[in-house]
């Protein structure tokens, strides 16, 4: 199977698109698909959906965001992790991209990750799906899904882009972005992979070794606190 097949198998069991999807195919703007982007650090799909649609009812330019009340801000995300830190982020990108970019977002990696709180991820998700520029968006699904397939072996996910730069042609990188953040949401879930539907599972190793290295650190972390409040209650 070429990377063309694996794709459309995909494509065909899985539903529906991801918020940035969702952007993409209203024909939103990059503004919109940059801070729906860090807004949805941490954060799942349908709260960041949600989230962006009250902001952007509001607050969908530049200008507006940089002028806002950022306890109004606050008020509007704050269903989402980390709402305080994100409120602030979208002001000092938004003042950021009037004074050095005439509000305009920047179509490059290199500025786009100068911005506050953007990092590799966020760069890549907005050169995807707001100028379709071929880009790897390595988010959880991304660096999880390839590992248990058996195409890479890394432990970060900025290993993961780069491996999987190497591996998948070029040509691929936009559609292979785009479907398998929804395929680790449908099917390769994080935990209880739904194995017995997936399209991929005859070429699939099943490579687990993530999730049970992450499952000891779990428990040697609960063994330290149980250790440690043993400790403390024989000392009370
Ligand atoms: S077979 Fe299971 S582990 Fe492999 S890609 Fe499919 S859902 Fe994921």
């Amino acid at each position: 199977m070429n990377f063309r097949e694996i794709l459309d198998k995909v494509e065909n069991n899985i539903k529906g698109k991801s918020n940035l999807g969702k952007l993409e195919e209203k024909g939103s703007d990059p503004f919109k698909i940059l801070i729906a982007t860090v807004l949805s650090a941490r954060t799942k799909d349908i709260m960041t959906e949600k989230v962006t649609e009250d902001l952007f009812k509001r607050y969908n330019t530049p200008e507006l965001i940089a002028t806002a009340n950022l306890g109004d801000i606050e008020h509007i995300i704050k269903s989402i992790g980390f709402y305080r830190v994100k409120a602030q982020r979208i002001i000092d990108i938004s003042n950021i991209l009037i004074k050095k970019y005439n509000g305009i977002v920047p179509n490059n990696f290199q500025e786009l990750v100068e911005l506050p709180g953007v990092g590799p991820k966020t760069a890549n998700c907005v050169l995807v799906f707001a100028f379709k520029i071929p880009a790897i968006t390595v988010d959880t699904h991304i660096h999880r899904i390839p590992n248990r397939l058996g195409w890479i072996q890394t432990k970060r996910p900025e290993q993961s882009e780069i491996a999987l730069k190497e591996l998948i042609p070029k040509e691929n990188w936009l559609r292979f972005s785009r479907l398998f953040v929804k395929f680790g949401q449908q099917i390769c879930k994080p935990f209880r992979p739904k194995c017995n539907i997936c399209p991929l599972e005859s070429i699939c190793q099943k490579d687990f070794t993530m999730e049970k290295e992450l499952r000891e650190k779990r428990k040697k972390t609960k063994e330290k606190k149980n250790f440690r409040i043993k400790q403390k209650m024989r000392v009370g």
